[in-house]
């Protein structure tokens, strides 16, 4: 995968486009890459590209400044193995400060997140997880673990967060680059 969908010097942005059966062009962003997705019917490209150029550009400087941070970051080389007991620590500590217990821990490679908690008490964690260094594991698990006690996201669930995790946003937002740098980038 590369990564140039910067605007060029000359002021021309880079793209691909995709033919599909559709009414309405699309653009897209998938990859980092500008993807102008059109219908069969006789399309300009150019003339898309210009009409949406202002949100396209304040993409591609969401888009590069994300690469950036996210490139940055250290990978945990671990086995599924060693994310598995690494995970049952975390959880094994938690059980004490949250009175909730765990029923079953899954390890599996997930699309959309990082981990789930089922209403039987099983956690689902994303295989990606074992390249997180420790600190956010443990966030990850305790945040599961919380939705034992509610669900959704609510006041109170956050304020469960927060007896052990004052700063919890600053681990959302870490998460967020992660998630850019595991799905996004090469690693
Ligand atoms: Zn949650």
């Amino acid at each position: 995968m590369q990564y140039k969908s910067k605007i060029r010097r000359d002021g021309e942005i880079p793209y691909i486009v995709k033919y599909r059966n559709i009414k309405y062009p699309r653009l897209e962003f998938r990859t980092g890459e500008l993807v102008l997705v059109l219908p069969h019917n006789g399309h300009n490209p150019e003339e898309i590209i210009k009409k949406h150029r202002k949100w396209i550009e304040g993409k591609l400087k969401f888009i590069s400044d994300h690469i950036g941070r996210s490139s940055k970051l250290k990978l945990k080389q671990r086995s599924v193995e060693e994310l598995r007991s690494a995970v049952s620590e975390f959880v094994e500590e938690h059980a004490e400060m949250l009175c909730v217990n765990v029923n079953r821990i899954y390890i599996r490679k997930m699309k959309s997140k990082w981990a789930s908690c089922s209403v039987r008490k099983n956690i689902t964690i994303n295989s990606l997880m074992r390249y997180l260094p420790d600190s956010l594991i443990r966030y990850i698990v305790y945040h599961e673990m919380a939705h034992i006690i509610e669900r959704k996201h609510t006041r109170r669930f956050w304020r469960a967060i927060e007896r052990e995790y004052k700063n919890y946003s600053e681990y959302e937002k870490d998460l967020f680059f992660y998630w850019f740098r595991l799905n996004r980038l090469p690693r």
